[in-house]
């Protein structure tokens, strides 16, 4: 069990939709306790596991002092109230911009042992879900943006 280097952009492994979890096995649970290893630091809010290189639908979080993971995560609800706030990336290390999200998201998925589990919540926790989740779907948060912030943070990675 260990922390685990953070995969940067470019790396083909964060621009390739990752597979689902189909082993609820040791091997599996060693994956979640080096995300949750890896996420316990200040200013780590969301590690999914294609950061640490590996192409499986698990991610984990830490808000609020809560630390856990989520296995096979889906939105099954997002509020129609969106806010735009700044927005970061551990493997777009240095740079905010502002992205738009729903205020409020609701995830289902599984535990490390198959087990339903349900994440929800606002602010924060709705922001993690949500860019978490597109890093599943081999998305990052710099793909969402629009128009000048767009451009601006292609200059910036340029
Ligand atoms: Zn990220």
């Amino acid at each position: 069990m260990s922390v685990r280097a953070i995969r940067q952009i470019g790396d083909p492994v964060l621009h390739t939709p990752a597979d689902p979890v189909r082993e609820f096995d040791d091997k599996l649970r060693a994956l979640i306790t080096d995300l949750e290893e890896t996420v316990d630091a200040p200013g780590h809010a969301g590690l999914a596991a294609p950061q640490i290189g590996v192409g499986l639908r698990v991610f984990a979080y830490n808000i609020e002092g809560r630390i856990g993971h989520l296995v096979n995560p889906h939105l099954v609800e997002r509020s129609p109230e969106t806010e735009t706030l700044d927005e970061g990336c551990l493997s777009i290390p240095g740079l905010w911009f502002p992205t738009m999200r729903a205020v409020y998201a609701v995830a289902e998925g599984v535990d490390q042992y198959g087990e339903p589990l349900i994440l929800s919540g606002d602010s924060l926790m709705a922001r993690c879900l949500q860019h978490e989740i597109d890093h599943l779907d081999g998305r990052l948060y710099i793909d969402r943006l629009t128009g000048e912030t767009k451009r601006a943070a292609y200059r910036a990675l340029a």
